[in-house]
Parts: structure tokens; C-alpha cells; sequence
């Protein structure tokens, strides 16, 4: 392993001495994701093609190089992380949008597209790219497949994974793949372009994707829905994805949460406010006016303090603002947090509330709480000082907690941000040991040596 003189050499020649760099400097800056633990690589490399990446995994295959791919390095578990060194790729060269076929409903991306470019791109065309990660100013389409990211519209239109038609590849080998199609249906052998879409960088390179689209909705509707307790608003929820109206966000935001973002809102909160509830819905004009009234009406009947539907377009993006500063602005809690993206089936969210609630007080830490509350996806954030170390260990004790419960209620340790690092160890409890073998089965097939992104999902020894 490590990276000789003549190796780096041979990566400048691949991809231009410009964009290959083993400066400490620039090192750092790619040694991290939004975990914040920090691995250095033993170099970077920003690859201008498909071409380009296929002779860079050659050469590492032979001189058994390891190799990470990194997108934006938003991710919340460590998949971009180099933890056993290397050479990271980073995509931020490869962000051309290759073609919108507005008339078979597809677009073609290079793998560093930032996220938010395909959402502005195609509803300029009258098309629509549902998955929205609240990060997606800044996360890459790349790194969307390699964690199949989720997003507050899932609740209606589903995950990543459900619009990716096809990919190419890169194997570990060099060897270049093209999996899927660029039509409504093929089930032509495996679905390796599933398969790919959430191994987090750990089979193969992706240099290219197509994702489905559909016709942008004619008409939007956002509402802020407060409650006076956190088991109204979750009980709430699960009324609302009982009835007809399927919403396509409804995102939940407890007290604390509240309070860290009330400046960003515009409007005064209702005394006594300790959740809120943001509700989007869409579709064509009439259908949401109604809707919208159905909506509202199940709220109060479940005691809601107000519901105030936002007037506009500028008042909506408000409200997504405040939601979007959340991640960041809990760091005025704490120094430290651990984000895990936990999700429950939706009648069990209050029964969730209440175990984090429990854990708060057990702990002794604070439990921030918001999310994705109509697909049952939570982000529960244990908010501790790292450098305290008894602080440390009952954060990790609530995590084993956390996860404890979320199993128990039928869930899962992760919605959207993958196992990646941070999760590994608690990948057993979920999945068994039989899968996990299956799993490293798979591993072997696309990466014989485990040159690419090792460290991840699982060891192997
Ligand atoms: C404030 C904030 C809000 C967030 N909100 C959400 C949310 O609502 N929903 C959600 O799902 N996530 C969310 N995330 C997490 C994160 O943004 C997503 O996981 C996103 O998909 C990561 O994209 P990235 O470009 O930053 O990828 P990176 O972090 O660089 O990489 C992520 C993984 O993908 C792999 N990868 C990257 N590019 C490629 C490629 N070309 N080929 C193969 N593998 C590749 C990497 O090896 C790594 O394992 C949020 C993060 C932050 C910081």
C-alpha cells in the first residue's frame, strides 16, 4: 500500500500534473466529511473523464492502491472518509449535465453535478428530479448514488435509488460497465444498477447516471403546523399518512429545534410551541387547494395550536430555509453531535418520541430531534463535547440505546446516510451475520483485492 514517487507520477500523466496534489495542505481539505472525523489520504486526484478514472483504478489494481471516491464530502457517515489512506477521487471536475430527453423523461449526469443543478435544469423544462436532500446546494448526484440519499419529498416520491435507470461504471479492475436502461421498464439479467445505487463507493466508480424524470406539478402548497406537545405533532402524523392525501413532505421539528431556528421563520410562534410540523403538498391547482383544507382540518382536530399556510412562494422557501439551517445550527448546543438517521414504521414515531425522550433524561445529554417524520425517518442528534470523555461514553451508550429501541419498533439504523464508518458496528444487529457474509461475497466479485473505499460497511479481515 502507500503511493510511490512513480505511481504519482504515472496519476499525472492520467490526469494532467494540475489536478493531481499531495500537498499536506490540500490533503487536509479531503480528508473529512460532515462527521468531522479526519483521515488523511496520501493523495487527491480530480479526474476529468470516464477515460480518465478507468486507467487510475488500473494502475491502483496493479500496484494495489487503495482508492476513494468522494463527491462534496457531505456525508454523515464517513464514506468519503480515506481511513486506511490512499488516493481519493473527487468528482468536481466530472459536472456536466450530458442531456435532458424531455420527451422519454430522462437526463444524463456526469457523477459531480451538484444536486440542486438538476432540480433548477429540468423544472426549467417543465420536467421534475424528486429526490432533494437537504443538502443538495451542495452534494453531488455521485454521492446521491453512493448513499442513495433520501430527502423530505420521499414521503410522496420515494428515494434515489427509484429514479436512477442506469449507470456506468468503473470497476475496481479498470474494467468500465454500463448497467440499466434508458426506458420505463428492462429486466434484463441482475439488477446491478440497484446494487451499485447505496454501496457507498465500495463496488465500483460511477461516472455517469441516468435518472427518471416526471412533469413538474402544476401547483405547490406549504404549511406550518405548531403543536403544544411533541406526541400531538407525532401522533398527528401518523393520522395524516392514514388518510388519502399523500403529502409530499412532512417534516417534524421538536422544541429545542424550534427555538435554534424561530429567527429564520419570519412570524411569531404560538405561546407554548413545542413541535412543529412542516407540510407540503402538491399537484394540480385545485386538487391542493382542497387537500390543503382536508390537511388543515385533520391538524386541529388533532389539537394543532395554528396552522398558517404559507402565502407564497417567498413565505414557503422561509420555511425550508429554517429547516435547512437545522444541521449546522445545533452546534450552538453543543460541540459535538452524533446524527443518526434512524427510521420507524409511521404509527410507531410517538413511541419513539417518548424512548428519546427517556434517553435525554437518562443520558443526561441533550436529544435534538427533526426529520423526515412522514416516512418515519427521524434524525435523532445526541449532542455531547467530544473532548469530555465521560460525555463521550453516554453518548455512545445512548446511541446503543437509540438503536435498541428503533429495532425493537420494526426499524432501521439508517434511512439516508448509510453505514459508511460509523455505523459498522451496529450493522450486525440489523442485518445478521449471514447477510453481512453475503454481503462480503459480493465485495470479493467487483473488488478482489478490497482496493476500493475499504474501511466500509464492514471489515474484511
Ligand atoms: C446539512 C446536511 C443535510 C443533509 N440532508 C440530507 C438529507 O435530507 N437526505 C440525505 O439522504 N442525506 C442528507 N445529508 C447527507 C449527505 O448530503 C448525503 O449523503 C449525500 O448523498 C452525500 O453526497 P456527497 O456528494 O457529499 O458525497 P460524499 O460525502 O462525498 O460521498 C458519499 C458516499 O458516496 C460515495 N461516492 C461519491 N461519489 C461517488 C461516485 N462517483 N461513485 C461511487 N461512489 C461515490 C463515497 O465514496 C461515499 O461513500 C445531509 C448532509 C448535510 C451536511
Amino acid at each position: 500500500m502507500g503511493l510511490s514517487g512513480s505511481v504519482f507520477r504515472h496519476l499525472q500523466k492520467i490526469s494532467g500534473k494540475d489536478n493531481v496534489t499531495r500537498d499536506k495542505e490540500e490533503l487536509v481539505c479531503y480528508s473529512y466529511d460532515a462527521t468531522g472525523d479526519l483521515y488523511l489520504p496520501d493523495a487527491v486526484i480530480f479526474p476529468g473523464s470516464e477515460n480518465e478514472i478507468s486507467k487510475i483504478l488500473n494502475l491502483a489494481s496493479k500496484e494495489n492502491l487503495i482508492v476513494v471516491p468522494r463527491g462534496a464530502g457531505s456525508g454523515m457517515t464517513g464514506g468519503a472518509v480515506p481511513v486506511n489512506g490512499g488516493l481519493v477521487i473527487v468528482t468536481s471536475r466530472m459536472n456536466n449535465i450530458i442531456k435532458i430527453d424531455k420527451n422519454n423523461f430522462f437526463i444524463k449526469v456526469q457523477p459531480g453535478v451538484i444536486v440542486s443543478d438538476i432540480h433548477k435544469s429540468v423544472e426549467e423544462k417543465g420536467l421534475f428530479y424528486p429526490p432533494d436532500p437537504a443538502s443538495s446546494s451542495v452534494c453531488t448526484i455521485g454521492g446521491n448514488v453512493g448513499e442513495c440519499a433520501g430527502g423530505p419529498r420521499a414521503v410522496k416520491y420515494g428515494v434515489t435509488r427509484d429514479y436512477v435507470l442506469g449507470l456506468n461504471a468503473v470497476l475496481p479492475s479498470g474494467k468500465l460497465i454500463k448497467t440499466g436502461v434508458t426506458t420505463a421498464k428492462g429486466v434484463a439479467g441482475y439488477d446491478l444498477t440497484r446494487l451499485i445505487v447505496g454501496s457507498e463507493g465500495t463496488l465500483a466508480v460511477v461516472t455517469e447516471i441516468t435518472l427518471k424524470l416526471l412533469p413538474k406539478p402544476e401547483s405547490v402548497k406549504t404549511m406550518a403546523v405548531f403543536f403544544d406537545s411533541l406526541q400531538k405533532a407525532a401522533v398527528t402524523v401518523s393520522g395524516i399518512m392514514r388518510n388519502a392525501v399523500v403529502p409530499r413532505c412532512v417534516e417534524y421539528l421538536d422544541e429545542a429545534c424550534l427555538h435554534l431556528v424561530k429567527d429564520h421563520l419570519k412570524f411569531d410562534l404560538p405561546e407554548n410551541s413545542k413541535a412543529l410540523l412542516i407540510i407540503e403538498l402538491d399537484g394540480d391547482t385545485m386538487g391542493v387547494e382542497k387537500d390543503a383544507m382536508n390537511i388543515e382540518k385533520l391538524c386541529l382536530s388533532h389539537q394543532a395550536l395554528n396552522v398558517i399556510i404559507a402565502k407564497d412562494q417567498t413565505h414557503a422557501q422561509k420555511l425550508w430555509d429554517a429547516r435547512k439551517a437545522l444541521s449546522p445550527v445545533l452546534y450552538k448546543i453543543a460541540t459535538n453531535k452524533i446524527n443518526e438517521d434512524i427510521v420507524v414504521p409511521i404509527d410507531k414515531i410517538p413511541d419513539l418520541v417518548q424512548a428519546t425522550q427517556k434517553i435525554q433524561k437518562i443520558s443526561g445529554l441533550n436529544v435534538v430531534c427533526f426529520g423526515h417524520a412522514g416516512d418515519g425517518n427521524i434524525h435523532c442528534n445526541i449532542m455531547y463535547n467530544k473532548a469530555d470523555k465521560n460525555e463521550s461514553e453516554r453518548a455512545e451508550r445512548a446511541v446503543d440505546e437509540l438503536f435498541k429501541v428503533v429495532l425493537s419498533l420494526g426499524g432501521t439504523i439508517t434511512g439516508e446516510h448509510g453505514i459508511g464508518m460509523t455505523k459498522m458496528k451496529y450493522l450486525p444487529h440489523e442485518i445478521g451475520q449471514a447477510q453481512i457474509d453475503l454481503m462480503k461475497g459480493i465485495k470479493k466479485v467487483f473488488d478482489p483485492e478490497n482496493i476500493l473505499n475499504p474501511g466500509k460497511i464492514f471489515k474484511i479481515e
